[in-house]
């Protein structure tokens, strides 16, 4: 059985008058039997692990290096995240692999890093609108998972989200046939690759637009173990209610 996951993606969002909203979601969710994330900023990440200690909610990383430690400026280790308090870390979000050129190498990269550190690996993959208009949807997804995730890869170690480009921060959303798709066509490929033990026990997320009208529907989709959250994620009043939903 599959512990349901509602994790927050600050994104470049929060500052420190923003951790009450977080202090807010650890005072309401601190024993509700999902498991609750919320991966701010690396600069807020310290605080946050304060604001949280001591509830059931968790902080995680937004990206990590794939290096442990070295001359890379700007950057973050994973070693660094967990010593700030983080349990998990999302790799290859689309806004990194668009923005910062991140290949499918990369990011796979990043994630054994992650995974050798402790840390559980949270890898977003997803298809353009362009991609999915031509028919190209699975095939995408489908080598992004082959090239993203690490041999490694454990039911505790690995989470995939599944973010259709065109759907985050837009308002739109897949219908739920086209979520149901790509979920069981992701578990049926990880269980081709893993076997079934580990196959079964990894997480999926759906990312895109997640809200409180929405979340009800897209949870109840076979395969959907949960969210990854963004806009929603900010405030606690509408994080809330997705968590609730679950
Ligand atoms: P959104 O972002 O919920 O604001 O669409 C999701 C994400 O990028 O993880």
């Amino acid at each position: 059985m599959r512990q349901k996951l509602a994790a927050g993606n600050w994104k470049m969002n929060g500052t420190s008058a923003t951790l009450p909203e977080l202090k807010a979601l650890a005072d309401t969710y601190g024993t509700a039997g999902v498991d609750v994330l919320i991966c701010p900023p690396a600069a807020l990440l310290h605080r946050a692990a304060e604001v949280i200690d001591g509830s059931a909610v968790a902080v995680g990383g937004q990206d990590c290096h794939a290096d442990g430690a070295g001359a890379h400026t700007g950057d973050t280790s994973a070693e660094m995240l967990k010593d700030a308090g983080a349990s998990s870390v999302i790799v290859g979000h689309s806004e990194r692999r668009t923005d910062h050129n991140e290949s499918d190498a990369a990011v796979c990269a990043k994630a054994e890093t992650a995974m050798a550190t402790g840390l559980t690996a949270i890898v977003c993959l997803g298809e353009s609108l362009q991609q999915r208009d031509a028919g190209e949807t699975l095939e995408v997804i489908g080598s992004q998972l082959a090239g993203s995730v690490p041999e490694q890869s454990t039911g505790d170690s690995l989470v995939i989200a599944y973010e259709p480009i065109w759907a985050i921060g837009t308002g739109k959303v897949p219908t739920l046939e086209q979520i149901g798709e790509v979920h069981g066509f992701l578990r049926a490929q990880l269980v081709a690759r893993f076997g079934n033990e580990v196959g079964a026990a990894v997480r999926l997320l759906y990312g895109g637009s997640v809200k409180p009208s929405n979340a009800t529907e897209i949870f109840a989709v076979e395969d959907v173990d949960g969210a990854l959250v963004g806009g929603a994620s900010l405030k606690a009043t509408d994080f809330a209610p997705i968590i609730a939903a679950l």
